[in-house]
């Protein structure tokens, strides 16, 4: 039975089942959200699809057992998810494309494959919106982009946003922002954990045990994220409030800010946005 905070969907088919496609389904598969018509998976493995059948709401099925699995799967569903990878997208689209029925909406969250192409590869009546998600959506945590492609209405990408905001933010923003935002909230949980591995070195360095270190450092980030989050406050403020002048953290400080931190920020995503214009 549905309460004030279920998010009701209609009918979902997600064409791939791996760590994004399974990330969002982990999300759809809350009690607070009620997909009427259901969610319908589909993967190439059988033992993927056999571990995704046991989820409330979810029928899955393999490509490896019944070959036509992808085309019956969108057929009848409102909204199909393309979570393959993007080499994968052409074929999926081509296999698909004659059961999509007018008004289905197609989003994809295959980095780099535009919304020129997939408009190109389905009926005239289908809608496509391109997205970015995160892989924090794991954990309900996730930041997804969304852009809109030219024949889908508002109500198309109100509904994209509903399925994304169920594992997290959602921000939309034309498709030609897309490839920087996945430099900053695509990657960036690589460069956050890049961050943790390297200030665990140090706290190893300073005499602490492993154990030791990734505890004080882990819940030092949770600790910083979770604090900015719950004050709003900016972060430079709640920054100055543990820098007393004149203190330890003060010299720290100097120290990280002489090294340009964010002239290495705007490197390493102008590098991050070079190679994905050179797989474009
Ligand atoms: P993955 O390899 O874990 O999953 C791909 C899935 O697609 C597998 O379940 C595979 O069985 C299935 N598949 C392949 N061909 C198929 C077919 N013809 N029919 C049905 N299923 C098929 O990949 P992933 O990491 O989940 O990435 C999927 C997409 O998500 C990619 O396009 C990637 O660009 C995008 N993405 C990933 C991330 C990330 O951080 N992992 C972030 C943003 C976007």
């Amino acid at each position: 039975m549905s309460d004030a905070r279920t998010i009701q969907l209609p009918a979902i088919a997600f064409i791939g089942a791996g760590s994004m496609a399974g990330a969002i389904i982990n999300g759809l598969a809350s009690p607070v959200v009620d997909v009427e018509g259901g969610i319908r998976v589909t993967s190439r493995s059988a033992a993927t699809a056999a571990r995704f059948a046991e989820l409330r709401g979810v029928s899955a099925h393999a490509t490896e057992n019944e070959a036509d699995a992808n085309p019956e799967a969108v057929r009848g569903a409102k909204l199909v998810v393309l979570a393959v990878k993007p080499y994968q997208v052409p074929d999926v689209l081509a296999e698909i494309a004659g059961a999509l029925e007018p008004g289905t909406v197609v989003a994809s969250v295959a980095a780099g494959v535009t919304v020129a192409t997939m408009e190109a590869a389905v009926p005239a009546s289908v809608a496509v919106v391109r997205t970015m998600p995160n892989t924090p959506a794991q954990v309900g945590r996730g930041v997804t982009g969304v852009s809109g492609g030219t024949r889908a209405t508002a109500d198309d990408v109100a509904l994209v946003r509903a399925l994304f905001e169920t594992v997290g933010a959602v921000v939309e923003v034309p498709e030609s922002q897309l490839d920087e935002l996945s430099t900053i909230s695509g990657s960036g949980p690589a460069y956050v954990f890049l961050l943790i591995e390297e200030f665990t070195k140090t706290a190893v360095a300073k005499g602490f045990s492993r154990e030791q270190a990734e505890l004080l450092v882990g819940h030092t980030f949770l600790g910083a994220a979770e604090l900015l989050a719950a004050t709003h406050e900016e972060p430079a403020e709640l920054r100055r409030r543990v820098t007393s002048p004149g203190g330890t953290t003060e010299k720290a400080i100097e120290v990280l800010q002489a090294a340009d931190l964010s002239g290495l920020f705007d490197r390493a995503t102008d590098a991050a946005l070079a190679r994905a214009r050179e797989l474009a």
